[in-house]
C-alpha cells in the first residue's frame, strides 16, 4: 500500500473498441460512448441501459488528476481508469485517418 500511486501508462489499443466500452463519467451520472445515452449512474452499472454494451473503460470529465484517478478506481474496480484527453486525441487521430 506504501509504495502505491496512480500514473498514466501508454499502451497500444483498439481506439474503436475502447469507443464501444466507454463509459464517461460526469457529476454525478455517466454516458455512455457507444450510443450516447446519458444518465448512467455510474457506481454499479456494467451494461449500458440504452445499447447493452459491456462496459470496460471509464474516464471522467473531472479533474484530471491522480486522487481523481484513485477516486474512481475505488469507485469501479472492475473498470480500466482512461484519461478523457487521451482518449479524446486518439480518438480524433483515428477520424482524421479516416478522412484522407
Ligand atoms: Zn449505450
Amino acid at each position: 500500500m506504501v509504495n502505491e500511486a496512480y500514473i498514466r501508462v501508454w499502451q497500444k489499443i483498439d481506439i474503436e473498441l475502447m469507443k464501444k466500452h466507454m463509459i464517461i463519467s460526469g457529476d454525478p451520472a455517466g454516458d455512455c460512448s457507444n450510443c450516447r445515452e446519458i444518465g448512467i449512474n455510474i457506481s454499479n452499472t456494467k451494461i449500458c441501459p440504452n445499447c447493452g454494451v459491456e462496459f470496460k473503460y471509464m474516464a471522467t470529465r473531472l479533474q484530471n488528476n491522480p486522487s481523481q484517478a484513485a477516486r474512481m478506481a475505488a469507485k469501479r474496480s472492475d473498470l480500466i481508469m482512461v484519461d478523457l484527453s487521451d482518449y479524446k486525441e486518439a480518438l480524433a487521430r483515428e477520424n482524421a485517418k479516416k478522412i484522407f
